[in-house]
This record gives C-alpha cells, structure tokens and sequence, in this order.
C-alpha cells in the first residue's frame, strides 16, 4: 500500500513536473526565450532574425506565412510575413486578387469581405537598426494566440511585414557594432562604438541609399521588393526609421511640402494615425513631434512613393541610428537605451495595426475611390504622354518601357500620325505637335494615372520650397528622350510597335554599323570588347547609302577582326539583339560624305583598364553609384583603389582613374598629385566629379577656375539696401528660408553641349542634367568646354535666387589635355542615385570615347 502510494505519488510528481514542460514546449517563445537574450541587450543578427520568423512560421503556420522573395547583393534572404487571422490566411491569395480588383488591374469582382491591408517595412537604413529589433515584438503579438487585442484587429487587416528591407547595411552596423563595443555598451557620447566607420552601414552594398530608390528600384533589393509590393498595393504602408539620438520622437502628420497629387483624404488620415500614436505617446510620457523636417515631396521614399500607389504612406523616425548603440548619454542628461528605442517603435507600429484596422471599411472605400478617381477622372492638365520614336531613340525607349513595366504604368504605341497641341519638354512651350506612327503613348486614363502624373509631369508645384531633396525629375529628361505633354485624350493605337527594323541581308559585310545614342550602345561595345571584338569610332558625322550618321557611330570592320574568323558576324549580330541596337551593314569602306573608315578620324577604340578611388574621404554614395554602373549595369571590369594606400599604387597598371565626389586633401597631397599629375602626361586619363572637379580647381597645371562668388547679387543687395536701409532687418525666425536662396536642390537644367567633342557623343546640341550644387567653373581658357550653362537654361525645379545666378555662364563638362592624356571635369553627376538614365552615356563617353 505504501509502495503503491509512493509510486502514485512520484507519478503525480512526474506528471506536475511534465505538465509545465510539455506546456513550454507547445507555448510560443517570445523573442527573449527563443534568442536567449532580452531584446534590446544585445543587437541580433539578421541570420537570427531570419530564424525567428521562420521559427513562428513553423509555430503558428494558422497564423503567419514567410517567403523568401529575393536576395540581397551579398546573398542575404529578404523576407516578408504574411500576418492573418484563421480565417483570412487561407484566402490570402483571394484578397490580394480582390485588392488589385479594387483598384481595377485585375478584372472580375471582389468575393468574400475584404480586409485592409498593412504593410510595414524596417531597417530600410541599415544603420537605423532598432527597427528589425523591434519587429520581432510586433511579430510575437500579432501571432501570439492569447493576444486577444492584435487578434481582434487582424479580423479586419492583413498585415505584411519586412522585418529587414536592407539587410547587407545593416549586418554591415552590427558586426562592426559587436566588435567595437565595450561589454554591455558604454553610454559616453564618446565612445568609439558611437563612431561608425566609412562607410557606415545606412546604405546597402553599392551604398545606394535605398530610401531614395523606391520610384527608381534600381537596386536589387527595390526591384525585387517592389515587384511584390506591387501584387498587393497595401492601403497603408508605414516604412521605420531613426534619426539623430538627441531627437526623440516622429510620427505623421507629415511636414510641408505635400506633393499636390497626394489627395484630401491621404492628408486627413495622415492625421488620424497620428491621433492614434499620439494617445499611446502621451499615455508614456513620451516626448515626440509632427509636422516637422519629414516632407512629402520627393517621390522615391517609403512614404511618398506608396501613397501616389494609393496608400495611406508615413515614415515614423525614432532617436538614435547609427551613433546611439545599446545607450547613448544625450545632451539633457538622459540616457537613451536600445530598449527604449525598440519600446517606441513597437507601439508605433501596434497603433498604425489599431488605426487601419478601426477604419480598414474607410480605408479600402478611400482606396477604390483613388483608383476609380485615377482611371476616370485622372488630375492635372495633362492627359497623354507622347515620346517620340526614331532611329535614335530605340536604346532609351527600352530602357523607359522596362522601367514602365516595372511601375504597371500602361502604354502602348501611335497607330497613325496625328496632330495636337501639348507641351514640349524640349522648347518648355506650348505648341502645336506631330504624333507620329509607332510613338510611345502613355494615356493617363489608367488606374495608375496619379503615379504617371507625379513622374512624368514637367513642373512639379512646390508649396513650400524647404524640402530635404531633389525638386525636379520628370522622366522625359531623366531618359533623354523627345517628349510632348498633351492636353487631349489620346489612346494607343496598338500594344506593339509596328515593325520597321529590316534584318541585314549582307552576309559578310565590309563593316558593321550602330550608332551611339543611349546605355545600350555602351553595353554593346563593352560586351564586343570583352569578346576582342576590335571597334573603332567616327570622329566625324558620315553619310552612306543615303543614310545619315552622327559622330561616335560605331564602325566593326573586318579588318582587324582576321583573328575572329567566321565566328565575327555571328558575335557582332547576337550580341547587338541581346542588348537591343539596331545594326547597319556596309559593303564598302567608302562614305558618301565625311571620312571614310580608314581615315585618321575614325579611332580604334582602346579597351581600358579602369580604376575608381574609394575609401575615407571619397563620398560612399557617389563612389557607389559608379561601382554599380561597372559592375551592375555595364557589366565591366573595375578596380577599386583605397585611399588608404593610393599612394602605393603603379598607376602605370590603369588607362582610367576616376575620382568620384569627395575630400581629397589628404589622399592627393602635393606628392600624390604630383604622381598623378605624370601619370596623365603618360597617357592616363583622370575623370574628376563634382567636388573632386573642384579639388583639382586652381592646382597647378589644372586649368579649372571656380566660378566668382556672388558679385551679381551683392551688387543688387547693395543697392537695394542704400536706397530702403529696413531690408538690412531680417527676421530670425525667417534664417532657413533665407539660407535656401544659396540652394539648387536638384533641378533640370539645359546644357549646352559641343556635340563636335566625343563627352558629347551621342546627345546633339542638349544634354539635360539634374543639377546639385551651385558650386560651378568659369569657362576655360585652354582646353575644351564641352557643356555648359548659358543665361537661360533652367528647365525645372527648385533654385534659390543666388544659386539661379551662380548657374549663369558655367562651365558643367569640360576636358583638358595634359601631356599625352587628358583630364575630364564632371562638375555634375551624371550617375546620381542611378536613375538619371540620360547621364548613363555620357558617363561611357568620358570611360570609352574621349582622348582614344
Ligand atoms: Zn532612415
């Protein structure tokens, strides 16, 4: 009996003991079981952060569903959570269909009831790093079965979240965070672990600043991010950020300037998620502020480019980034803990859930309203967009259709010549206007008419002129191509063009001929010089069998390609179809007009080994975008020398350097300069950019000259103060607004261009950049001013009154022989954020065509 009691009671004892483990086992592990960490003590890894999502999914596969919808340049996943009720995640695939049916891209009716729909993103800045902590909270709460609050609100909301929009940046901050920081994290604001090394872990791995690229998508994390985005169009979208750690707090209402497309309703709801916040702030003792620094202008932002898709688009920025580490000692006394940084965007982010979810009926009526709005009744004055097609046109046409088809902006192509009266990019005017046969048509009678509107449109009308970004950046300029805006409705006649291209019936030709006008030129040649295809160039224009050629026309003959045999045409021939250039055969070396192709002015085209400065004190941005266009977009082979040991370099082993913005004092000291300097002389050339431009300015045997301040405008200020002394009163509260007027923010200018110079190949008189700065040169004496600014060549966007002046009779692109080398000058970026399409050519003239 006692044995029999013994035993029932040790497997009483058992069990009880089971019983709590059995239950922890099947219970949800927070993020602090699963890591092993409470979350804010130490930063996670985004291998970590991976496990735990997909570790919730394998838990609670009623609940949550993953997938991996690309990779980042460094190979990381990118994921997306997919947070639904019971009932709603079995029909995931119907509410999207139903959602892109709301808003009229997909055909058929809505079925069932259908749910709002959430998209938040984190960590886009690699750096701003609490982000992906602080979603691994959220994303306990939404899938943790005895929350009944998050359960509720998922009755009536899907919610997709990024929990790490840029994962190479931010393993980039952590790694080096961990190695850096003393044990637990030193709060001194001057501890190393609060001084983030170049070039710090904000961009992804071509430092691309991917909150600048959501319109662009010209990384691979944007392109396969929006390719999702886009199958769904959220009714809100909410992108994390952090700003500096003495700040604490932003939430929406957004600042001033509103793009004017962004409708009544986006603005009032704007403040509706702010009243949301704002309660659960207050309700802490949290200090925050609205309306303040974040604009919604600029349309490539996690904010802005969602809502001219329809969304509800906000950016939340919590205190702290790259410099708070786990604690940081601010200004005031306090300390800002990781903890507390993770704590605000939590509830952020559960409040943006409560706030869709409360008004998810509104929300999705506001949300066809918009779409049916931009179908029927799309805003603005113009209503067709007309891009003329011609022999030049082909390679940027393509590159603005790809892009077209990456935003499901419709188009289709003129089926008959016809006249109207528009706009015209060109003149800036309105005149009247040809439409001719197989023109690219973009109607604005489509559901996304408010995005094409915001893109294309010439003038973007600014409220308020302080905004942090670029004013200007109609796509008609940005891709270099002849363009109308119409007032009158015009329809595309056809889907496809009509075909005009006739197949070449010579089949082995004395030459082959393609011309030079866009990216996919320079891609071509390129590829045929890395298959030692040998390609010269015409100096010249030329005329032959009646057709008209400009200068940089490429000329592939048969002679000097022996070594080639047979297999030449067949790898010329492919090769110009894959990257789309239409070729021309000739059976004759003899032109009509011009040189012919033994001439001296038609040059063989070197193939050259090309180095890039990188490293401390070279902008990592501008350093970025040219490594992403060798390695990305042109496919070519590039060195990349640090600053670190330039010195040591044998310049000898390099045809190119190129010197991209920067601070080159120390890097290029007299010595360095010098060994440049012989360098070129050699042979070399050196491509210097906007400020390594100015660097060179006023150096010895650099025949670069700044431009002269402001006298113009001093003199006027002068004047106007002697005669009424009261405008010396200038009002403090005014100081920002003031400063502005020394600004260019990013505006589209005319350049004047010698189209006789290879930089200006491929462009006749115009080259439209988006020019930054109003830091320019005077024309030069010797040497070549390639392009430049007369008295009017603004075209669009924001320019203050000083910098409007300093813009006047500037030189933009200029070159300068030196020795048997040359130095090129690009006071302008022609690469910026990669999405200047037009500036792409001009960038392979200055690498491939000059001084060969
Ligand atoms: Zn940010």
């Amino acid at each position: 009996m006692q044995n029999t009691l013994k035993r029932l009671l040790a497997f009483a004892f058992v069990l009880l003991s089971l019983q709590p483990a059995l239950a922890q086992q099947q219970a949800l592990q927070t993020p602090e079981q699963f890591l092993g960490y409470t979350l804010g003590k130490e930063f996670t890894t985004h291998a970590r952060i991976t496990d735990y999502v997909s570790y919730l999914a394998q838990q609670a596969p009623n609940r949550i569903r993953v997938q991996e919808y690309g990779k980042t340049y460094e190979g990381r996943p990118l994921l997306l959570a997919y947070v639904a009720s019971d009932e709603n995640l079995p029909r995931l695939e119907q509410i999207r269909e139903n959602n892109l049916r709301q808003a009229g891209i997909a055909n058929g009716q809505v079925q069932g009831k259908q749910p709002a729909i959430l998209w938040m993103s984190y960590n886009i800045h690699g750096n701003e790093s609490v982000s992906s902590e602080a979603v691994l909270q959220v994303l306990y709460d939404l899938v943790d079965p005895n929350n009944q609050q998050t359960k509720k609100w998922l009755e009536n909301t899907v919610v997709i979240l990024d929990p790490c929009v840029n994962p190479d940046g931010r393993e980039r901050y952590v790694q080096w965070y961990k190695q850096t920081q003393n044990r637990g994290g030193n709060a001194s604001p001057y501890a190393w672990e609060h001084y983030e090394p170049w070039p710090g872990g904000r961009p992804n791995h071509y430092y691309f600043d991917l909150n600048r690229d959501w319109a662009w998508q010209t990384q691979i994390e944007s392109k396969q991010r929006m390719a999702q985005y886009n199958q769904w169009l959220p009714q809100v979208h909410a992108d994390f950020h952090e700003m500096g750690p003495e700040s604490p707090y932003y939430f929406s209402p957004a600042a001033k300037p509103l793009h004017e497309s962004i409708t009544p309703w986006q603005r009032d709801f704007q403040y509706t998620i702010g009243d949301y916040n704002r309660k659960y702030f207050d309700q802490n003792n949290w200090l925050y502020f609205t309306r303040e620094n974040f604009d919604l202008f600029y349309p490539s932002y996690g904010d802005t480019w969602p809502t001219f898709n329809g969304a509800i688009g906000m950016t939340y920025e919590q205190g702290g980034s790259g410099r708070a580490g786990l604690a940081y000692k601010k200004q005031d006394g306090d300390t800002l803990t990781l903890t507390d940084r993770i704590a605000h965007h939590h509830i952020a982010s559960l409040a943006t859930l409560q706030a869709t979810a409360e008004k998810a009926d509104q929300l999705t009526q506001e949300f066809r309203k918009y779409y049916d709005n931009n179908l029927k009744k799309p805003a603005g004055d113009y209503k067709t967009f007309v891009f003329r097609a011609d022999d030049r046109s082909a390679g940027n046409l393509k590159a603005l259709t790809d892009y077209l088809d990456q935003q499901q902006i419709q188009y289709g192509y003129a089926g008959k010549s016809s006249s109207s009266k528009g706009f015209n990019y060109a003149t800036g005017k309105e005149e009247s206007v040809r439409v001719n046969q197989n023109d690219l048509v973009v109607s604005m009678y489509q559901p996304k008419s408010t995005l094409v509107k915001v893109l294309f449109e010439p003038n973007s009308n600014l409220e308020d002129s302080l905004t942090y970004d670029i004013t200007s950046w109609a796509m008609p300029y940005a891709f270099g191509l002849q363009a109308y805006a119409l007032k009158n409705h015009l329809e595309p006649g056809s889907q496809k063009p009509a075909k005009t291209a006739t197949a070449i019936k010579v089949e082995r030709p004395f030459a082959y001929l393609a011309r030079w006008n866009s990216l996919q030129d320079v891609k071509f040649l390129t590829e045929l010089m890395a298959q030692k295809v040998k390609v010269r160039m015409s100096e010249k224009p030329f005329e032959m069998e009646n057709r008209q050629y400009e200068a940089g026309t490429l000329i592939i003959t048969r002679t000097g390609n022996e070594g080639m045999g047979d297999k030449l045409d067949a790898v010329v021939r492919t090769t110009a179809e894959k990257h789309g250039v239409p070729l021309q055969a000739s059976t004759t070396g003899f032109v009509s007009s011009g040189a012919d192709f033994g001439s001296g002015s038609v040059r063989f085209l070197k193939m050259p080994k090309v180095a890039v400065m990188s490293g401390e004190g070279v902008s990592p941005y501008a350093f970025g975008e040219i490594w992403h266009y060798f390695e990305q977009q042109i496919g070519y082979p590039v060195t990349v020398l640090g600053t670190g040991y330039f010195g040591n370099v044998p310049l000898h082993e390099f045809d190119v350097l190129i010197l991209p913005a920067g601070s080159y004092g120390r890097v290029l000291n007299e010595q360095a300069l010098e060994q440049v300097k012989n360098w070129v002389r050699g042979g070399g050339k050196l491509i210097a950019m906007e400020s390594a431009a100015g660097f060179l300015a006023g150096k010895k045997d650099f025949n670069l000259q700044k431009k002269a301040g402001d006298e113009t405008v001093e003199k006027e200020k002068a004047k106007e103060t002697k005669e009424d002394p009261y405008k010396l009163l200038r009002a403090y509260g005014d100081r920002e607004r003031d400063a502005i007027s020394d600004d260019v923010q990013g505006s589209v200018f005319r350049v004047n261009l010698d189209k006789t110079h290879p930089l200006a190949f491929g462009y006749g008189d115009t080259y439209y950049a988006l020019v930054r700065t109003s830091d320019t040169f005077s024309f030069m004496k010797e040497g070549w001013n390639v392009g430049v600014l007369k008295k009017d060549n603004y075209a669009t966007g924001f320019v203050g009154a000083k910098a409007k002046e300093r813009l006047k009779d500037a030189l933009i692109l200029g070159t300068q022989p030196m020795g048997r080398g040359q130095v090129v000058y690009l006071a302008d970026n022609p690469l910026f954020r990669g999405f200047w399409h037009n500036g792409k050519l001009l960038f392979g003239n200055a690498v491939f065509l000059v001084g060969q």
